[in-house]
């Protein structure tokens, strides 16, 4: 078993990382001392590492299973990038490429193997020639028919405990129920497993819920702030899908729809541009998410309500993988719950899916802290608020709301329970529409006594009725308000009733253009501009070459040596090799601007300028005028060069011989005269300075 620093060492030299993550350590040590593992660990919790690792320290090759073409790529390009030597066989191969990939297995010039499950009989021949030494089934839950991505090439896995007994074997999901935990030991074969459970809470993820009013205006609201963001929009129907990714379009947002009704190689294009941060959100149905492992997605937005919690929470763990903190928004609205309610009539196990839905609306009403209500359904529970959810930051204050409660329920009383919660809300408002009148509703004694409440806060107010037991929805009569045992008691019984106070729609910060945020000026979009750039040189996702944390991490620290750089957690060997160069480089630049600018601004209070002009008058030269203000000569001469734009008299012809100003006429000549003065500096290579090219340049135009 490899030394505790040598590991240590591992994580630092071939994934940049400084620490651990919770439960890591713990389960890479394990793997050494023989054991077979099963991690369920949340989605972007940092499960790779836990095998990645071991294979770099074991003698043989690691063997891993993984369910998507797409995600198999990226990863394998992933590892590459940190100098790990990995391949994968799967369907997408023709067989010399496969061939090649064999010849490396034998010659042992490969330390990770990713194989879809459906590739790994044709591999047969080539494993029993090479040492295993390990083997990780990633999303292990595909195993599982309990599991909600059952996948049947999975099912055949059981034989590799017994053509390999003493392999280890290392399982990993984040479907955390326990029957599908114990389903995957079984068909593994791995009934010793040793159980590694994480905790389920995303600290860095913080948790919003709105009402569904007005979403788009919303959605704009939201994204003001969030320029050049990544970010994805679950809706439930695929119209949606587009609507919105139209009208952020308009706004001028790169945004694309993705559901399972666009042509594949659209969708491949889509996904694509997201990865590589062309296409900044993605206005999506549940189809999309599962095969990306992008890092910096910042934000999930729920545009309807999920069917469950467990969809709901692998939606928005997509999220900030990387440990910075991202923000999630979940829309929630009564026509949502419906629809949903719908969805599950015509489906199977209908009680099940109806008592999941109820889970998730509870998590959408309520007043306590959300992320113990989430954590709660994975069987975690926190002492503790999170304070990182909208109900902490914003506790709900409560009003007096009997005299509400009671206009709400003699309403029901009076129309007979035969009506849905819209009616009940046009009856209490006095409103005049055909829902109305066909019943003649106008004639009843509550009709209009409700007029002083808006029609979307009657709607907040008789949900949390519902909430609180004092009414019920009956989902099987078209949605029918009905009373409770509870409803006597406000009605009849003086019982009190207290709502919470209702928060106001924020207005819109916004209504414009994106890009009102200037982030031009800081050196994190610098140095993501950069990593975008030479992303698409290499051809790999900009997130695989450093992840947002990183960026950040420079932004802080401002490296400027190699020793300073490879000091960046998230700095690797390979990749301080690769691109430790350039980015120094840009952080050097970045400090210099900023310095200059600095001088600029405070040289203005001292009229820097004014000064120059008062020597030059006084008939020194640039020298002399450098040397007595003690700056540089270039600085001289560019102020020089602003006066005499700016108008003062300036005789020009002192600053340059008549041999540069003929040099130069000639290269525009021959040059034909192009823009900019990096033409000409390179034509020169270097012998004459941009001051002085610009300097006979500026003769030049005065003469013609
Ligand atoms: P999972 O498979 O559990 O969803 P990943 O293995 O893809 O998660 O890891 C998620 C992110 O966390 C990746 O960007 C990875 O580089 C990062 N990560 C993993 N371990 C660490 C660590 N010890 N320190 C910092 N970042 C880490
Ligand atoms: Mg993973």
């Amino acid at each position: 078993m490899p030394e505790q620093q040598q590991i240590l060492k591992t994580l630092k030299e071939y994934f940049g990382y400084d620490r651990f993550r919770p439960l890591q350590e713990e389960i890479i040590n394990s793997i050494f001392e023989g054991n077979d593992n099963l991690v369920i660990m949340p989605t972007g919790g940092g499960k790779s590492i836990c095998y990645q690792l071991p294979a770099l320290l074991l003698p043989g090759i690691t063997l891993v299973i993984s369910p998507l073409i797409a995600l198999m790529k990226d990863q394998v390009d992933g590892l590459k990038a940190n100098g790990i030597k990995a391949a994968y066989v799967n369907s997408s191969q023709n067989e010399s490429e496969q061939s090649i990939i064999y010849q490396e297995l034998l010659d042992h010039n490969i330390k990770l193997l990713y194989v879809a499950p459906e590739s790994l009989s044709f591999l047969e021949n080539v494993l029993s020639q090479i040492q295993i030494s390990l083997i990780a089934i990633d999303e292990a839950h595909c195993i599982s028919a309990w599991g909600h991505d059952f996948r049947p090439a999975y099912t055949q896995l059981g034989y590799l405990k017994n053509k390999f007994p003493n392999t280890p074997i290392i399982a990993l999901t984040a479907t955390a129920d326990k029957a599908t935990r114990k389903d995957i030991c079984d068909q593994l074969n791995i009934s010793k497993a040793i159980q590694h459970l994480a905790s389920f809470d995303r600290k860095n993820l913080s948790l919003e819920v709105r009402p569904g009013n007005k979403r788009i205006e919303q959605i704009l609201n939201f994204l003001a702030d969030k320029p050049n963001q990544s970010g994805i929009i679950y809706c439930l129907s695929r119209k949606t899908t587009v609507a919105i990714a139209e009208k952020l379009a308009e706004r001028g947002y790169k945004a694309e729809a993705y559901h399972a009704g666009i042509d594949h190689q659209q969708r491949a294009l889509t996904q694509e541009g997201f990865i590589n941060d062309t296409i900044q959100i993605v206005c999506a149905t549940i189809a999309f998410g599962m095969g990306i492992d992008k890092s910096n997605v910042r934000w999930v937005i729920h545009y309807n309500l999920p069917k469950n919690i467990e969809g709901y929470y692998q939606e928005i763990g997509r999220a900030g993988r990387d440990g910075l903190p991202s923000s999630t928004l979940l829309f929630h609205s009564y026509a949502d719950v419906v629809q949903l309610q719908k969805f599950a009539d015509t489906s199977g196990n209908k009680e099940v899916q109806l008592a999941k839905l109820d889970r998730m609306k509870q998590y959408a009403e309520s007043l306590s802290c959300r992320r113990k209500i989430l954590l709660s359904y994975f069987g975690e529970l926190i002492e503790k608020d999170c304070g990182n959810c909208d109900v902490c930051k914003n506790p709900p204050t409560f009003i007096e709301g009997t005299i509400i409660a009671q206009k709400a329920l003699s309403t029901v009383t009076r129309v007979k329970e035969q009506e849905p919660i819209g009616i009940i809300i046009d009856v209490l408002r006095g409103a005049q529409n055909t829902g109305v009148y066909d019943k003649n509703y106008q004639n009843l004694k509550t009709y209009g006594i409700g007029n002083d409440i808006p029609w979307r806060d009657w709607q907040q107010y008789i949900i949390q009725l519902i909430n609180l037991g004092y009414l019920e929805i009956a989902f099987h009569e078209n949605n029918k308000l009905k009373l409770t045992s509870l409803s006597k008691k406000v009605l009849f019984e003086g019982e009190k009733v207290s709502l919470a106070h209702l928060k106001e729609l924020e207005k819109v910060k916004q209504p414009e253009l994106q890009d009102k945020i200037d982030v031009t000026q800081d050196l994190f979009e610098k140095l993501r501009q950069l990593r975008l750039h030479l992303a698409k040189e290499a051809g790999i996702p900009a997130y695989q070459i450093f992840n947002d944390a990183t960026l950040k991490e420079m932004e802080k620290h401002k490296p400027t040596t190699d020793e300073e750089f490879m000091q960046i957690n998230g700095v690797g060997r390979q990749k301080m090799q690769n691109y430790g160069y350039q980015f120094i480089k840009e952080i050097i630049a970045f400090s210099e601007v900023k310095t200059k600018k600095k001088k600029k601004t405070s040289s203005k209070k001292g009229n820097t300028h004014k000064e120059t002009l008062k020597l030059y008058h006084e008939g020194l030269s640039i020298e002399e005028i450098a040397i007595q203000r003690k700056l540089a000569s270039s600085t001289i001469f560019s102020h020089i060069m602003k006066l005499y734009e700016e108008g003062e008299t300036i005789d020009l012809k002192q600053l340059i011989s008549k041999e540069d100003i003929s040099t130069i006429k000639k290269a525009k000549e021959e040059l034909d005269t192009p823009e900019g003065l990096k033409a000409y500096f390179e034509y020169f290579e270097g012998a004459i300075d941009y001051n002085t090219i610009k300097v006979g340049l500026a003769i030049l135009d005065k003469e013609n």
